[in-house]
């Protein structure tokens, strides 16, 4: 992986997280932050207090930070934060005009100059103009940035209806500027969304950028078929959780269970907890909810089911290495004779990957799409 940035006039070693990933090509810069670097170096040298959102390993919050320059950096992913906080401390920078803030919490007020890496999700852009839209002062420029290709015009549509008069600016290296100011006033983003899940009483609740926001995810459908169902105690964690609605599924047909949502997107467990909260309000404090990223640093042996509809890319990276981060921290949180259900993508061959893990690996149904595999942690077999 390339490490060394020069980032402006400054050289710094930047990692993607989490640190042990296998695809060395990807960096954790790109040519949209090098953009904007150049852009507010040159016209705002005199920027004393920085929102930044959605920078996602922490180049901008490194370049940016320093002693004359208040940082808040805004995020939806815990892997992000880490992410900042791993760089920023690495390349020896001061922390203390530095600070994170996750993707629902209220936005500062009184800030000079606005950074945005556009987000892959129209509806999450939305919802940030919206809440920038509440309190930024009229006239307070909005630099956005994004590769050329994910520049839409529904994305220059958006910074128009939330913010004010945009531009754009010409491509450089592929990325493109988009540059607004806010002309005062909020406008209001329809977020939550809320929508009836087939087959049950229950409604689903989903933050702006909440995987599968709009519609129940296809797999998970297809997963509700194969999910436990028991009376007895057991303690199962739903990883990757989304909306929770796997989870919240296991817990109405296993109502003695004890259930952990775990997601590295803040918006994602806030939309689980909800979803508990409104659906099983009488077994929510069987629940629990945690950002984490995948199950790193939870108790080894210690739950008896892991229920998992793993993701495939990371940022705008379509990749594997975190299904495989989920399995095998999985193996390692699970009980002896615990299990690990998952659902995937036929041609992943997800199959493969838990017969060389656990040693085993059960197919519990599938479709023209879709497998359901069943892995047991049986360390006395292996
Ligand atoms: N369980 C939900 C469902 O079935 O609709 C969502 C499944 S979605 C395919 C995968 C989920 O994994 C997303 O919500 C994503 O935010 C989450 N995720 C991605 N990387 C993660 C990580 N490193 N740790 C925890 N969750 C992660």
């Amino acid at each position: 992986m390339t490490m060394q940035a020069q980032l402006g006039d400054k050289t710094f070693t930047l990692e993607r997280f989490p640190l042990d990933q296998k695809n060395r090509s990807l960096q954790a810069w790109d040519s949209a932050d090098e953009y904007l670097i150049d852009y507010v170096s040159e016209h705002h040298p005199d920027c004393r207090s920085l929102l930044i959102l959605n920078d996602s390993f922490g180049a901008l919050s490194c370049y940016f930070s320093h002693k004359q320059l208040t940082v808040c950096s805004v995020n939806d992913s815990y892997i992000s934060h880490q992410a900042a906080a791993y760089n920023l401390a690495e390349n020896k920078i001061s922390a203390i005009t530095f600070s994170q803030l996750d993707s629902l919490s209220a936005l500062p007020e009184q800030v000079d100059l606005v950074l945005i890496k556009v987000p892959r999700t129209l509806g999450f852009l939305q919802y940030q103009l919206s809440e920038l839209s509440e309190v930024l002062a009229p006239g307070t420029p909005v630099i956005a940035a994004a590769k050329t290709k994910d520049v839409h015009n529904s994305t220059i549509k958006a910074f128009e209806q939330f913010i004010g008069e945009t531009k754009t600016s010409l491509a450089v290296k592929k990325s493109r500027l988009i540059i607004s100011h806010a002309q005062g006033g909020y406008k209001a983003a329809d977020f939550p969304v809320n929508w009836p899940l087939e087959g049950t009483d229950f409604t689903i609740s989903n933050h702006a950028n909440v995987f599968s926001r709009d519609s129940l995810d296809i797999g998970a459908r297809f997963f509700f078929n194969y999910l436990p169902e028991t009376n007895k105690a057991k303690s199962i964690i739903d990883l990757g959780c989304g909306n929770g609605v796997v989870g919240l599924m296991a817990l109405s047909r296993c109502p003695n269970a004890n259930i952990t949502f775990v997601d590295e997107s803040y918006m994602a467990v806030e939309s689980a907890r909800l979803n508990v909260e409104l659906n099983m309000e009488a077994k929510y404090e069987q629940c629990s909810f945690v950002e984490n990223d995948c199950l790193s640093g939870f108790e080894r042996d210690s739950v008896d089911m892991v229920l998992c509809n793993p993701p495939f890319h990371q940022a705008q990276a379509v990749t594997d290495h975190i299904a495989w981060q989920m399995f095998k921290e999985a193996k390692d949180t699970l009980k002896e004779g615990g299990e690990l259900r998952i659902i995937g993508n036929r041609h992943l061959d997800y199959h493969d990957k838990l017969n060389r893990m656990f040693g085993n690996c059960k197919l519990l149904g599938s479709n023209k799409k879709f497998v359901v595999l069943s892995a047991t942690k049986n360390t006395g077999m292996l």
